[in-house]
């Protein structure tokens, strides 16, 4: 992975602890690789696509709140989930506009929504599909290029750490 600034190399320089909740409420620890671009000289982490950065529920327990149906066993109390709603009713908004340029700037397909409403428009499933997976499929490229408000990047991952 190049450097999401100016594609530079990036060195491991440290790391550190990244604690994280599943869907069913249990606790997990990552550790996270710090790395600092040789040229630019900007440090970036390396999330797993699992988590959505700054986030403590990993991605597929967000999602499971956004969606319809929405999933009730998601071990999260009320305000937790309030505040993720709150969260992406700004941020999706924010995503599709990004995910909007990245489209164009990479010449990729964009599905046209066959809902007119207002929540079909604002939602980046037109962008990265509405299948599971969808917010992490937002969320990496806004990250890797750079479009994140803050620094983190994330990585492909296939599989769920246990
Ligand atoms: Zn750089």
């Amino acid at each position: 992975m190049p450097c999401p600034c100016c594609e530079g190399d990036l060195i491991v320089v440290g790391s550190r602890p990244r604690a994280w909740y599943k869907s069913c409420g249990t606790r997990a620890k990552l550790i996270i690789r710090r790395l600092r671009c040789e040229p630019c000289a900007t440090i970036h982490h390396e999330l797993p696509d699992l988590l959505v950065p700054y986030r403590r529920y990993d991605a597929e327990s967000i999602e499971g709140v956004l969606s319809e149906p929405v999933r009730e066993d998601i071990a999260a109390d009320e305000s937790t989930i309030a505040r993720w709603r709150g969260w992406f009713a700004l941020w999706a908004l924010y995503a599709v506009c990004v995910l909007q340029s990245i489209a164009i700037r990479f010449h990729l397909p964009v599905e046209n929504s066959s809902c007119p409403s207002q929540s079909a428009l604002h939602h980046p499933g037109r962008f990265v599909g509405n299948a599971a997976g969808w917010l992490r499929r937002s969320v990496r490229p806004i990250a890797n290029l750079n479009l994140w408000i803050t620094d983190p990047f994330c990585l492909y991952v296939r599989t769920l750490l246990s």
